[in-house]
């Protein structure tokens, strides 16, 4: 059996059009949905990151501003300007490029974005309504993964989900995004005893772990979804996921691609976000 590959390029410009589409259709209403970037520092990945967010932003129609900043500003400084970003009603969505500088707190600067601009939905306001069901901006990375489950039409209810890893931004969202389409999640970390047992029985794998061929094909149970969102890199530096995928895709169903599968989705999630942040502004002010 070869699985069906889910193709994470052609469904995210399925998105990005979408999203066009309704950006055009909110701009004729007299807004222009409008995204802020901070990046702090000089880290070379995030200014490759910061720059794809911009340049995406802007092939949709959204206004993206990238504001750059030294190394060594002030974590105060920094507070502040959120601060006047949170006020402005022309700026919809805000967003803080991570890792920051070691002299910052990541945690209270996330916190220090309203929760109604946090498009990355990283701040407890957001992780706490996305635990209570209530609407609030899901982070990009899960979402995209449930966008391509929804896309193969993968009926979640009752199926048994695996999420390896457990972090703030992808495992523990993620989980809570299956559950809450009525999947029985088991989630998966470094102290998992027996990971295989548990994979093997899985409908649904997600792989968020950050190693190379940590799932291989004989973890997967024949005909299950995978879904790869790990991004590491080969000993000549190509990329590539946690997923062993000349193995894997021989057993599952269906199978995600690194690249050009969870990557490009999490990248047309967070325009979905942005466009969302202006249509909820819009509608509160009645428009
Ligand atoms: P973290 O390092 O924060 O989390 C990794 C998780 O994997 C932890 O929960 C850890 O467990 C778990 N883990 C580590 N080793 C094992 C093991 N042997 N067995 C089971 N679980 C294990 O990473 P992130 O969640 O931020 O990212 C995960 C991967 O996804 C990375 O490769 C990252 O680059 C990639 N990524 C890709 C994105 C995309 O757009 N495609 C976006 C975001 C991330 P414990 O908690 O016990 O330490």
């Amino acid at each position: 059996m070869t699985a069906q590959i889910i193709d994470g390029n052609a469904l995210a410009r399925q998105i990005r059009a979408d999203v066009a589409h309704r950006t055009a259709a909110l701009k004729a209403a007299g807004i222009a949905p409008s995204l802020a970037i901070i990046l702090v520092g000089d880290d070379p990945a995030s200014q490759v990151y910061t720059r794809h967010k911009v340049n995406d932003s802007i092939e949709t129609g959204l206004h993206a501003a990238l504001e750059r900043y030294p190394v060594n500003l002030p974590e105060a400084d920094l507070l502040r300007r959120i601060d006047v970003l949170n006020q402005d009603p022309t700026v919809h969505a805000i967003l803080v490029q991570l890792p920051l500088p070691g002299h910052m707190d990541s945690g209270k600067v996330i916190q220090a974005i309203a929760p109604d601009k946090d498009v990355d939905g990283f701040n407890v306001a957001s992780a706490g309504a996305l635990m209570v069901g209530r609407p609030g901006f899901r982070p990009c990375t899960p979402y995209g993964c449930m966008k391509m489950l929804e896309a193969i039409g993968c009926e979640l209810k009752g199926k048994h989900a695996v999420v390896i890893g457990r972090s703030n931004i992808v495992g523990k969202p993620m989980a809570l995004m299956l559950l809450a389409q009525n999947a029985t999640v088991t989630i998966c970390h470094s102290a998992t005893r027996d990971l295989k047992a548990l994979t093997r029985q899985a409908d649904v794998v997600v792989a968020a772990v950050g190693k190379r061929k940590m799932l291989s094909a004989d973890m997967v149970k024949p005909g299950a979804v995978v879904i790869d969102v790990g991004m590491n890199r080969t000993e000549q530096g190509k990329l590539c996921g946690d997923v062993d995928f000349d193995g894997v895709k021989e057993v599952a169903g269906w199978i995600t691609p690194v690249p050009g599968g969870v990557g490009p989705m999490t990248r047309a999630m967070l325009l979905v976000n942005t466009l969302e942040a202006a249509e909820r502004s819009a509608s509160n002010r009645g428009h």
